[in-house]
């Protein structure tokens, strides 16, 4: 404190008095109030008190909108990354309270009463519902990536061999080559961004190969003039080198993608089961795209190789807590109930699924009693017939037919009609395009329609 502060600056703890009614916790009022006045004081400013009040209020409102809280996806994209990726259905979302009210036994065996392994029951259950020998689940998949990295680069035995069509950058800075550097391992280049061959590959296996990785462009598509060689060539050719081939599937639907929104043009997404049927050692996966679970890492493949990461010291580093367990083991039970067999329908119950699959007629009519009942309002209001996506970097070419309420206010702009229904409660987030905010129905739950009617009426004024 070398130079006394103005006289004229406002007290804090006055400022923070004239807010009235907090949202949130009095000390974090404070800690902007305490912000604002040393800004002010940094710019030698000796603002109103009314005019400080006003930028304090502002801060604590954009503060407390950015504390974690549910929101009404009108994107349309299903599983989307900013917002949380996959909900939980009701049911599972019941099993994880269950579990995070009160004690469990994470790590009980309670047949004997001795300590017991994690997440056995979870384990053998997600080993069923892959089709693979055995399983296991980490924080997320790129923590499984890294985990495999680790273990399998060892020794003299640092390259990792991948197509250069691979080397890919998956949302916010998540790129395989940045991973394979910081896992230890050595870069080994094959093919060519559009094409790699069986024998790009079969050149560079030798006695410093410490893996075969494949990774699934799973967040865009590549046409043309492409080429690249079958899963079973590649498995095949690994083995023949005593390697171990890895797929980092990205999404890893368990169900058929393609039947289970008929017409959708949902293109297959590759299922882990398939991938090890044709021979793949390990597999990885992420709990909260398709597979519509919370967030998570699945590993899955042979015995040995997954039994070999659980006692990685990195495995204690990356492992999930009991509340993932909860979630992901209802969502692995809802798949293995719904499907005894490998090519038997999606579950019911995982919102990701149930919205891929709602017909348009359905969003046709919600969408048509929406717009009876927001006639008044001072909108121009139509139904739109939209492409929903799955998001999460999922099915990047496919487009979901879908239905939007499109609305164009008579006053003021499109932009900042979707500012005040963002910056509502609940916030509500839809896109924007022929001059309309287009709010999705696919993604929007129906018990949310009189959540949904409530924030467009309070954003329309
Ligand atoms: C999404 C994705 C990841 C990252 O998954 P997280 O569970 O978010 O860590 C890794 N690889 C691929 C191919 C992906 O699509």
């Amino acid at each position: 404190m070398s130079s006394p502060a103005p006289r004229a600056l406002p007290a804090i703890e006055k400022l923070v008095h004239a807010l009235g009614p907090l949202p949130f916790p009095r000390p974090l009022a404070v800690d902007l109030a305490r912000r604002l006045v040393a800004e002010l004081r940094g710019a030698g400013a000796t603002p109103e008190f009314d005019d400080a009040l006003g930028t304090l209020r502002e801060r604590v409102a954009h503060r407390a909108r950015s504390r974690l809280q549910p929101v009404i996806n009108a994107t349309g994209i299903l599983a989307h990354t900013n917002l949380g990726r996959a909900p939980l259905g009701s049911a599972v979302a019941a099993a994880l309270a269950d579990v995070a009210r009160g004690y469990s036994n994470l790590e009980l065996d309670l047949d004997s009463g001795e300590r017991g392994p994690r997440a056995a029951y979870l384990e053998a259950a997600l080993a069923l519902a892959c089709d693979a020998p055995a399983a296991t689940v980490v924080n997320n998949c790129a923590a499984a990536l890294v985990l495999i990295l680790r273990q399998l680069v060892a020794g003299d035995r640092r390259e990792v061999v991948i197509s250069r069509g691979e080397l890919v950058q998956i949302g916010g800075g998540f790129r395989i080559p940045d991973i394979l550097e910081t896992s230890g391992a050595r870069l080994r280049e094959v093919g060519t961004t559009n094409r790699t061959t069986p024998d790009d590959y079969r050149a560079a296996l030798g006695p410093a190969t410490a893996l075969v990785l494949r990774v699934h462009q799973s967040n865009f598509y590549m046409d043309g003039f492409v080429a690249a060689p079958a899963t079973r060539e590649l498995t095949a050719l690994a083995h023949e080198h005593q390697l171990p081939f890895v797929e980092d599937l990205g999404s890893g639907a368990l169900i058929d993608t393609a039947a289970t929104a008929p017409g959708s043009g949902t293109r297959r997404e590759p299922r882990p089961q398939d991938l090890l049927a044709a021979g793949a050692d390990l597999v990885c996966f992420s709990g909260d795209k398709l597979l519509g679970g919370p967030q998570a890492g699945i590993i899955a493949g042979r015995a040995d190789l997954v039994a070999d990461l659980k006692r990685h010291p990195l495995f204690r580093a990356l492992r999930c807590d009991k509340l993932v367990f909860a979630a992901l083991q209802a969502t692995i039970d809802r798949y293995l109930a719904a499907a005894p067999r490998r090519d038997a329908p999606a579950p019911d119950g995982i919102p990701v699924l149930d919205a891929l699959r709602v017909p348009v007629s359905v969003l046709q009519a919600r969408g048509a009693a929406l717009l009876e009942r927001w006639r008044d309002l001072p909108l121009d209001l139509a139904l739109a017939e939209t492409r929903a996506q799955v998001g999460g970097g999922v099915c990047p070419r496919s487009e979901i037919p879908s239905i939007a309420v499109q609305l164009r206010p008579r006053l003021g702009s499109v932009a900042s009609l979707a500012a005040r229904l963002r910056t509502g409660s609940p916030p509500v987030l839809g896109f924007i395009a022929d001059d309309a905010l287009h709010l999705d129905l696919r993604t929007v739950f129906p018990d949310q329609d009189e959540a949904l009617t409530a924030a467009v009426r309070a954003a329309s004024i």
